[in-house]
């Protein structure tokens, strides 16, 4: 990596997967230096499971071909989708969702896979444990100064905010509108847990939790939903529950909204009542196992649209400019697609002074998708919820909702949006366009 002064300094603030992709696409450009930063004391990413398909795997690839081997070596595990309804007159029917099927996707553990992906970068660019107080911009646009909690300071030309739902970045580009800045509760909560196998099994009963025939499994309740895969080569169960709450409190846009739903145990499992699907109901007891005073849930939050993500020389990459509804895995897919483009826009320019447009290209590909993702998601999520009007739990309406939903992420042609983010940071910049 370049330490020549005309060398384009770029810091990510923030080290989860969406910062950690990045890098590692940044990393075969040598005319970049780059320190990603993080305030907790390691690099870790205590979150659910993630599903990666087939086309979020290209995407990975070309990214960094190793980073294929690294889903690998986290233990990923090729998975056969399957969703049912769990309640009401169509319990059992099977909802047949295009392009989720046989070895479909590949289930990782969020921390082995960041892990993977973080053990080859040169630890002279990773900075845990160091939080950053403010973020100024440099007279006469010679970028932007980071001052550290210890009162060092730092020069950047660009600055990356991947620093997640809850963190500083987002302000740093949309100014001090709440509405904007915070994100909202959408009255969805989730809760993920991850036990070992037999333990699983002894509840939830063997032929579910199959390793030699691994399922990714949903099941369609009234008001809720439970999900369950196999992570780390099979040894390890994930089951993650979603509810989605009737009323939701009005929020003035200026306070953090809440992070967590609680529940007694008896509220929890009477959330869940009328779905009697055996397997479901030993879904319950597990997390009740574990949960045995409170069940504590988190509240799914979700950002409001944004006119950009971008300034001049910060932008805005995963959850930090567009936090929405995990449900299609639509959060993880968009990341590592914005991970491609900016990288490969990083990756291409010829001085500082391209930043700009670089910036510009990528809020214009990558925002309208990110908006159409957050819209699709929480339809989703009303539907795999069976709280969808008019909907509900019909198996044969359900099915004609969520047949197509996917397909927008599922069949992304993400060398088109690469070139199409080329030739409009080219065109900014009045060069002609040449590429690959
Ligand atoms: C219950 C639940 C289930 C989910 N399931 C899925 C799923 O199945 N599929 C899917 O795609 N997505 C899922 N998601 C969403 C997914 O977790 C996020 O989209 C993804 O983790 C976003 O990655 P990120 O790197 O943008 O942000 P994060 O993973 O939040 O990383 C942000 C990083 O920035 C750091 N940071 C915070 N503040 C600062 C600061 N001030 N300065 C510097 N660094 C800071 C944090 O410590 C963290 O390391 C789920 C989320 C929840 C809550």
């Amino acid at each position: 990596m370049s330490n020549s002064p005309s060398a384009i300094r770029v810091a990510i603030i923030g080290g989860g997967l969406a910062g950690a992709a990045l890098l590692r696409g940044l990393l075969r450009y040598p005319h970049l230096t780059i320190d990603m930063y993080e305030p907790r004391p390691t690099f870790r990413d205590e979150g659910p499971g993630l599903a990666f398909t087939s086309r979020a795997q290209y995407i990975l690839a070309a990214i960094d071909p190793e980073l294929e081997y690294c889903l690998d070596r986290a233990g990923a595990v090729l998975t056969t989708t399957e969703t049912r309804v769990a309640a009401g007159p169509h319990v059992g029917k099977e909802i047949e969702i295009n392009g989720f099927g046989e070895g479909c996707k590949k289930n990782v553990s969020r921390q082995a896979f960041l892990a993977e992906m973080l053990d080859c970068v040169p630890s002279h660019m990773m900075h845990p444990g160091t939080r950053i107080a403010f973020v100024t911009e440099l007279p006469s646009a010679q970028g932007l100064l980071l001052t550290f909690a210890d009162g060092s300071t730092k020069k950047y030309d660009v600055v990356i905010g991947a620093d997640g739902t809850h963190g500083f970045t987002r302000q740093l580009v949309l100014g001090s509108d709440g509405s904007l800045v915070q994100p909202h509760s959408t009255g969805f909560w989730g809760l993920p847990i991850k036990v070992p196998l037999q333990r699983a099994q002894q509840l939830m009963g063997t032929q579910s939790l199959d390793p030699s025939n691994p399922r990714h499994v949903g099941w369609i309740g009234d008001g809720t939903t439970i999900i369950y895969d196999l992570l780390d080569n099979g040894n390890e169960v994930q089951i993650i529950v979603f509810g989605k709450e009737d009323d939701i409190e009005e929020e003035d846009g200026l306070s953090e909204p809440s992070w967590a739903k609680l529940f007694t145990p008896d509220e929890f499992r009477e959330a869940f009542s009328s779905n009697r699907v055996p397997v479901c109901q030993g879904t319950i007891d597990l997390i009740l196992s574990v949960y045995t005073v409170q069940v504590a849930a988190l509240c799914l939050l979700e950002h409001q649209p944004t006119p950009t993500y971008v300034t001049e020389n910060i932008c805005l990459i995963g959850d930090s400019a567009h936090s929405m509804l995990p449900f299609q895995g639509a959060s993880i897919s968009l990341s590592i697609e914005e991970a491609l483009l900016l990288s490969t826009l990083l990756g291409r320019l010829p001085s500082r002074a391209a930043i700009p447009a670089a910036l510009r290209a990528f809020d214009q590909v990558c925002r309208p998708r990110a908006e159409q993702a957050t819209r699709l998601s929480a339809e989703t999520g009303l539907l795999i919820t069976g709280r969808a009007p008019g909907i509900g739990l019909n198996a044969d309406l359900l099915q004609q909702h969520l047949r197509h939903k996917f397909e927008f992420l599922l069949n992304v042609d993400i060398e088109e949006h690469r070139a199409a983010a080329i030739s409009i940071m080219d065109q900014l910049l009045g060069v002609e366009t040449s590429w690959p």
